[in-house]
């Protein structure tokens, strides 16, 4: 496996094949996992980034505390089966003078955009950088970060990037915990009291499963749930899971999604109630 740390490098390793892309900050585990697995099925060869995006972090979020573990990345990489890892830093990415920004507008105002002023526009802004970096033509991404597909789905429109989208499933804990990197925050009564989120949300799946299709029944279930287990509620609700919009009933594809901190750590997860 090739470990490149110059954009130069990138465009010379990539030539002119096809290459599946994995975008990543890093602080690796299965969810990434499978992302790069799925890539290296489809593809010739893959490709991984791993970069702490400081663009997408607000002031007084957890950019200074996010794990960084490459020497473990590199291994887990590797035994995934990707060609190459590519570690940009701050400085390559984020030039003197940088001034360029891509912003998706209207769907980032809900969900995380909401209590993550600017954090959208971080992500799609080094998306589409590392998209034309790596020239690749596909690219994995988790149905963890639901919103994050949905916006970045509408750049790739927006701007006839040539590139196909891949939302792959949320791979999750034994006992039902969604995976992240931020999981490692959470203390042994934190990660105890964390289950209780994708508890909320099977519930919910059920009530559904059951016949309920009023939204607001749903959304009271999934607050119900959560209050005994999170200590504060960023939001909980169900929407379209096409383009984020209001619904009063479920009768087409939605998406209930949860964003909670237990103690410090503000966690997501979500589930797709299709019809
Ligand atoms: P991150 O390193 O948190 O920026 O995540 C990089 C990619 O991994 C994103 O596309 C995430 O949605 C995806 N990802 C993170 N956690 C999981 C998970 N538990 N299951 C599936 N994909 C995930």
């Amino acid at each position: 496996m090739d470990t490149l740390s110059s954009i130069d490098a990138v465009r010379g390793w990539r030539g002119a094949s096809e290459v599946g892309f994995v975008p990543t900050m890093g602080a690796l585990h299965e969810g990434h996992a499978s992302l790069i697995r799925r890539s290296v099925t489809d593809n010739p060869r893959t490709l991984v980034s791993i970069f702490v995006n400081p663009a997408q972090f607000a002031p007084g979020e957890d950019l200074a505390k996010y794990p960084r573990t490459i020497q473990q990345d590199l291994q887990l990489c590797a035994d995934c089966g990707a060609d190459a890892v590519f570690t940009p830093d701050k400085q390559m990415m984020y030039p003197p003078g940088f001034a360029t920004w891509v912003d998706v507008e209207g769907l980032t105002d809900r969900l995380c955009g909401a209590t993550r002023p600017g954090h959208f526009r971080g992500v799609t802004t080094v998306v589409a950088k590392l998209f034309h970096i790596t020239g690749a033509t596909r690219a994995y991404f988790g149905q963890k970060d639901a919103q994050q597909v949905i916006v970045l789905r509408r750049m790739v429109d927006d701007l006839n990037l040539p590139i196909e989208l891949i939302t792959c499933p949320i791979i999750r804990e034994p006992d039902g915990l969604a995976m992240s990197s931020r999981n490692r925050y959470l203390s042994a009564l934190e990660r105890e009291r964390a289950t209780g989120i994708s508890k909320a949300l099977r519930a919910v799946e059920t009530l559904f499963q059951k016949g309920t299709r009023e939204v607001s029944i749903l959304r009271a279930s999934l607050v119900t749930g959560l209050s005994n287990h999170v200590d504060k509620l960023d939001y909980a609700e169900v929407l379209d899971a096409g383009n984020l919009s209001d619904i009063q009933r479920v009768d087409r594809p939605s998406l209930a999604a949860v964003a909670a901190f237990i103690g410090s750590t503000r966690l997501i997860d979500n589930v797709v109630l299709a019809p």
